[in-house]
């Protein structure tokens, strides 16, 4: 099976995008999955008409999400080997990523997995780029230009919108973050031309964002996570954690009671190790205590966090 990773950042028009080329059938009979990590749930809707769909949410399919997204192409995979001869076979997964995502992240994931490098070859990987607000969100997200740097083909989006100095500049800028990736433009999804990119156009300066700057003690906190937490919630707050502070949380580890038993979460950095159900134990208990080593944050700033976001701690 033939595989398109569809990224870009919060608010670029990947869904916009996409619907279109459903409805053009650019890619043919297609499944497509969907991750949602921060965004507002999708309307089914949007996408169900024109394909087979399955939705991801609860967690970004690059870092918190990523054991979910391996188990459902696995099952496309299954699905695909059972189905009997006379039916049309799948032929093409497209996933259209979180707006959190590392798409390169997501690239590797599938293709480190043993089952799933043997059946799926990543034919593209395609980022979406808001032409009018892309070049002010290169210029503060190192995660932008983490989306920029893996793909293989960027779709300028709402080139009507952008005055034709700027959509220059970010064109060039694009050039330099990505040298080899093709450029298109689209409006509402239907593809428009570029004007052409002369030589003598210049990238926007993009100042250093070193994210490791913020240099201090690592130390733990410990946080107490309720049995009866709002999971969903919790998996969004992880990934959001993890991708606003991934590199001052080396490491998050600890034992919590979920509705399908006790599950072992572990991340290195802004990686989440597969979730473990773990047996039932009678010993000491460190149920419910998830401990956050890292630095440049303060313990109480943590605990409020979550507390907002998923309302218990
Ligand atoms: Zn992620």
């Amino acid at each position: 099976m033939r595989l398109t990773v569809l990224g870009g950042y919060l608010g670029s028009g990947k869904t916009t995008w996409l619907r279109h080329q459903l409805y053009l059938g650019t890619f043919g009979p297609v499944h497509v999955v969907v991750n949602e990590a921060a965004e507002t749930a999708v309307d089914d809707a949007l996408l169900g008409g024109a394909a087979r769909m399955t939705l991801l949410a609860g967690g970004c399919s690059c870092c918190v999400g990523r054991a979910d997204l391996i188990r459902a192409l696995r099952d496309l995979c299954d699905q695909r080997t059972r189905i009997s001869a006379s039916a049309p076979r799948l032929q093409r997964i497209v996933l259209e990523t979180s707006g959190l995502a590392d798409p390169g992240a997501i690239v590797s994931a599938i293709q480190n997995d043993p089952i799933l490098v043997n059946h799926i070859v990543i034919d593209e990987t395609i980022v979406v780029v808001d032409a009018l607000h892309g070049l002010a969100q290169l210029q503060t997200e190192a995660l932008g230009r983490r989306q920029i740097g893996s793909a293989d083909r960027l779709i300028l989006s709402k080139v009507d919108a952008a005055d034709p100095a700027s959509l220059m500049a970010l064109r060039a800028t694009l050039c330099d973050l990505s040298p080899g990736a093709l450029q298109s433009g689209a409006v509402l999804g239907e593809p428009v031309a570029l004007p052409d990119l002369p030589t003598t156009a210049a990238a926007a300066p993009l100042p250093p964002l070193d994210e490791e700057d913020t240099r201090g003690a690592i130390f733990p906190t410990r946080l107490t996570i309720d049995e009866d937490i709002d999971w969903s919630a919790f998996a969004m707050w992880l990934s959001a954690l993890l991708h606003a502070r991934g590199n001052d949380l080396v490491r998050v580890k600890g034992v919590i009671r979920t509705p399908a038993g006790r599950l072992l979460l572990q991340t290195v950095r802004k990686v989440v190790q597969s979730p473990e159900i773990l047996p039932e134990q009678t010993g000491p208990r460190e149920d419910g205590t998830v401990v956050f080593i890292g630095r440049g944050f303060k313990p109480e700033d943590l605990r409020k966090s979550l507390r907002r976001f998923a309302g218990k701690t």
